[in-house]
């Protein structure tokens, strides 16, 4: 039978290798290292972590990316039974000997009967002989086999830097202070002319949040990473620095917004809110994209009137960073719309970090694998973490034409992404609070997501 081809033998490839592998497919994994360096990998081998070496929490009842590692296990995982395995002392996440876990990955993927590793760079689209490929070249994917991609998928649909501004989960916005509407009434394809939430501020609000804005610390770039600032997408802290009232010309522009609560007093400045996935539950901070410290972005953005208590799904930031426009190139079967031999699997196709693109590696070889067979895996269900990211790089992110599909950037996994669940007192229980529902919740969603993966797994 036709072999699998796998391109690049990171985290996902590695992952996408080993299931399919697993599953009884003949895999070839293509690596480029040591022939071909990257401008952050060290070593030449396999899953190397090319920074921090923590795969994030690990408790699965109460954090998302927990749960994800605990569907993963249990899906067979290669990569979280070699974290397990060369695990260090980190408190509740799960960091590892990141020497000691390559080395194993390598070990496994290169013992492995069914799986060869073939060092050397794709430098183009794969033969046509090739029949079942995953191309899972990561964030940093090499240049020449980038811009054939580009060339078959179409300039837009394939970036090279995530300028991303911060996502706010909606139960954490004060709804007393911000109010629904869209900048002159506007509804676009699939609006009502409410779409936005607003955040009013006065003239002192805004001159103080310019003034923290320039003060705040911001990130510093290696040389390689440097990130060209593209004009409709600049830093607010850039745009800040441009002049005082930038951003009151710009993004914060107090226009075609009417303040129901207090009609007569125009706010001097405007922060608006777009909705960032079908189920209402995130919330994208509109012209946001900021090269400020992690830490900062959260106090700076909490001066904004109703983020008062705002809890961000994702901070903003700059990344050197390859990604498809999924939503519109990709189907939920991971394959390339204009080229369906092809599959995409790893931080390629807009998830963010180890785990997530590990996660996504999974679910790629083992649809390849059973292609082979002739069946065609669907998706796991959008319930569980490996299908609410899926659900995100697919199409999960709301679709009102164009530009909303232009805006696709890529993410972690967060419980904003997943259906939510309704929670009921338990009983005996006489005050029940926010933060014990908020984790009540978080609980039930879990729960559901490792009952419904058995199915799929
Ligand atoms: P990778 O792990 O990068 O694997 C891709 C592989 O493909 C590489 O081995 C590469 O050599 C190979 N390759 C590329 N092009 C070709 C080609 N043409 N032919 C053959 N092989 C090729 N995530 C975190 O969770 N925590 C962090 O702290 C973190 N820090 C990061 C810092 C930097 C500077 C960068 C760039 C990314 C960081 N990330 C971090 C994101 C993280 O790198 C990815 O989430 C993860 O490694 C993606 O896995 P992947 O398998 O998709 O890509």
């Amino acid at each position: 039978t036709q072999p699998i081809h796998i391109i690049g033998g990171g985290l996902a490839g590695s992952e996408a290798a080993w299931q399919a592998a697993q599953a009884g497919a003949s895999v070839i994994l293509h690596e480029m290292r040591p022939f071909q360096k990257s401008p952050a990998h060290l070593t030449e081998g396999l899953a190397e972590l090319v920074c921090s070496n923590s795969f994030r929490s690990d408790d699965h009842e109460y954090n998302a990316v927990g749960l994800l590692h605990e569907e993963m296990r249990r899906c067979g995982s290669l990569i979280m039974q070699m974290a397990d395995r060369h695990k260090l002392p980190a408190g509740g996440a799960l960091a590892v000997d990141r020497v000691g876990f390559s080395d194993a990955v390598t070990a496994a993927i290169t013992s492995h009967p069914n799986i060869t590793l073939e060092r050397g760079e794709i430098t183009g689209l794969p033969p046509a002989d090739w029949h079942n490929v995953i191309i899972a070249t990561g964030p940093l994917t090499s240049q020449p086999l980038a811009e054939a991609i580009q060339k078959l998928t179409g300039e837009d649909a394939l970036a090279f830097f995530d300028a991303i501004a911060p996502i706010i989960h909606g139960e954490s916005i004060n709804r007393d202070i911000v109010w629904a509407q869209s900048r002159y009434d506007k509804a676009g394809p699939g609006g009502t002319g409410a779409d936005y939430l607003n955040c009013p501020m006065t003239e002192q609000q805004y001159n103080d949040f310019v003034d923290a804005l320039l003060t705040g610390e911001k990130h510093v770039y290696h040389e390689w990473e440097n990130v060209p600032y593209f004009d409709g997408c600049l830093p607010v802290e850039v745009m800040a620095e441009r002049g005082r009232e930038t951003l009151r010309h710009g993004p914060l522009k107090p226009v075609g917004l009417t303040n129901p609560r207090d009609p007569e007093n125009k706010p001097y400045a405007i922060v608006q809110l777009r909705q960032d996935n079908a189920l209402g539950t995130l919330w994208n901070m509109v012209g946001f994209q900021t090269k400020l410290k992690y830490r900062k972005q959260a106090d700076i953005f909490r001066m904004i009137p109703g983020l008062e208590q705002a809890q961000f799904a994702r901070l903003g930031g700059l990344h050197h960073n390859t990604f498809l426009n999924s939503p519109k190139v990709l189907g939920r079967d991971l394959r390339l719309k204009a080229d369906p031999r092809l599959r995409f699997a790893g931080q390629i196709t807009g998830v963010e970090g180890y785990v997530e693109s590990t996660a996504i590696g999974l679910i790629a070889g083992r649809m390849a694998a059973a292609s082979l067979r002739g069946v065609e895996l669907m998706a796991p269900p959008a319930t569980t973490a490996m299908g609410a990211l899926i659900n995100h790089i697919t199409g999960g992110h709301i679709e009102d034409g164009e530009q909303k599909l232009r805006s696709f950037q890529p993410m972690n996994v967060n419980f904003g992404l997943f259906p939510p669940v309704t929670v009921t007192k338990p009983e005996g229980v006489k005050r029940w609070r926010g933060p014990e529902k908020a984790m009540a919740k978080k609980k039930a969603v879990s729960e559901r997501a490792l009952e419904d993966l058995k199915v799929w797994a």
